[in-house]
Order: C-alpha cells, then sequence, then structure tokens
C-alpha cells in the first residue's frame, strides 16, 4: 500500500513509520528498502482485500498523475457491509482501477458491480508482442456511416453495403475500405481493428471500459463494433484522459518499464 493511517492521517511510508490499514485497521509496518518500492507492509503473510494486487513501478506511475487525495480510496457498501480500497477515486467519484494481472471474470464482474463507475487501466506491456494494432483507420462505432457499411478485416481493411447486399447478405459484395477513406477519415476518432493472439479473454467480457496500458502516450480503449459484433480499439493520449479525470500527466513517468 502506498497509503496507511498514522494517528488517523493518510500517510505515505516513511522509516520507521507504523500505522494501520485504513480499510481493516490492522497494523501496517512501513517498508522503506532499496529493493521494493516504499510500501506499506500489512499485518499477516496478505493483504485484508483480497482483490488488492501488489504494486509495480507501474501502479506508482499511473497513480502519481493523479492528487494524493485521490490514491487509494476506502469504499464502502452499506447495504452488503463491502469494503473495499479503489486504486484512485477521482472527485467525480468515477474509480480508477489499476491493474497488472488478468483476474477470474467472476472477480472482474464483482469488482465492476461494487464499484458500479469506473475504468480499468491494463498493463499491456506483458502482452504487447501478441497485440498488433491495423494501420486503417476506422470510423467511430456510433458513427452513422455504419448504418450502412460493414467494416472487417479480410486482406487488409475492407467493408460491404448493407443497402447493397439486401438481397442476399451471406455472400456479400466487398470494397477495399480506402474507397471511403476520406468518409472514414470524417468519422474517425482513433478507433482500429486489431490483432491479438491469446487474449486475455477476461478483457474482453467487461463491462466498464478497458484501456491498456502499452507505455507510450496513448492507451488502446477496448471497443466494439454492432450488428455485428467485432472489437476494436481506440486510441487515447493519456494526457487526454488523465486530465480529463483531474490529474495532471507527468511525462517522465511514462518511461517506466
Ligand atoms: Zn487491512
Amino acid at each position: 500500500m502506498e497509503i496507511a493511517l498514522v494517528e488517523g492521517t493518510r500517510t505515505r511510508p516513511a522509516p520507521g513509520l507504523k500505522g494501520s490499514c485504513p480499510r481493516c485497521g490492522q497494523a501496517a509496518v512501513a517498508k522503506c528498502g532499496s529493493q521494493l518500492i516504499w510500501h506499506w507492509s500489512h499485518k499477516g503473510r496478505r493483504h485484508c482485500d483480497p482483490w488488492w494486487e501488489n504494486e509495480t513501478e507501474w501502479h506508482r506511475a499511473w497513480k502519481a498523475h493523479f492528487p494524493d487525495r485521490m490514491h487509494e480510496v476506502v469504499l464502502f457498501d452499506e447495504a452488503t457491509g463491502e469494503k473495499h480500497i479503489a486504486d484512485l477515486k477521482t472527485d467525480r467519484g468515477m474509480v480508477i482501477e489499476i491493474q497488472h494481472s488478468a483476474m477470474p471474470v467472476e472477480e472482474l464482474k464483482a469488482r465492476e458491480a461494487f464499484y458500479k463507475h469506473m475504468i480499468w487501466i491494463v498493463d499491456g506491456r506483458p502482452f504487447r508482442t501478441q497485440f498488433e494494432l491495423r494501420p486503417e483507420p476506422l470510423p467511430h462505432p456510433d458513427s452513422q456511416l455504419l448504418d450502412d457499411v460493414v467494416f472487417f478485416e479480410g486482406l487488409g481493411t475492407v467493408f460491404w453495403r448493407r443497402s447493397e447486399n439486401e438481397a442476399n447478405p451471406a455472400m456479400v459484395l466487398m470494397h477495399k475500405a480506402e474507397e471511403i477513406g476520406s468518409q472514414i477519415q470524417e468519422h474517425y476518432q482513433g478507433h482500429h481493428f486489431f490483432k491479438w493472439k491469446r487474449p486475455r479473454e477476461v478483457w474482453l467480457q467487461a463491462t466498464a471500459p478497458v484501456l491498456i496500458d502499452f507505455g507510450g502516450h496513448e492507451v488502446y480503449r477496448i471497443c466494439e463494433y454492432q450488428n455485428p459484433s467485432r472489437h476494436c480499439v481506440q486510441l487515447i493520449q493519456k494526457r487526454a484522459l488523465i486530465e480529463k479525470n483531474g490529474g495532471s500527466y507527468n511525462e517522465s513517468s511514462i518511461g517506466v518499464k
């Protein structure tokens, strides 16, 4: 943990400090060595929150874009008595979960149900080489261009028109995306198809927005075209995402490997 209570005050670890866990009240000891990032060590072998994930430099770099008051906020559901520590909670009440590891779908669903208004920031660096962004731009999934046009990945990005294939949609007339390149550009907001070898399925089943961080200045938000359903990603500037949620983008932390 980055935050423990010391005499009731949210405090970062410093050598020799003793505090308590803000969730369960158990003792926490500041660990300030040279091997691991400075952190509070929870009494007992495991953290009391089953959803807690050991923190890496990557977690800390994301938190550091946001003011301290938003870090590690304890949330309590009065109806169920459940209590969890959100990685970040913005002033507008949105939870940002900074997640390195995949998890069972049941846990994903439980966390989404508990936090409700939330997004996932996922560490994509472990599967960066399995993920390939297709270069062709695509229209926004809500764009009216899609009333008629259906895109998919064939030999490059191709499309067919509902209006041209009403009689036999099982065998459609295909076009190359370049044919309507200027229309696509008009409706382009950073969307692309992708190829993901051995995808982490759990992230495709999320209801809350999933934004994958492969390092660099952008995150890839998983999006979906409807009817027929197809996944795509939207490239979003980290700076825009962070500033929109009340943080300030600290460029020096993006180099974290
Ligand atoms: Zn605890």
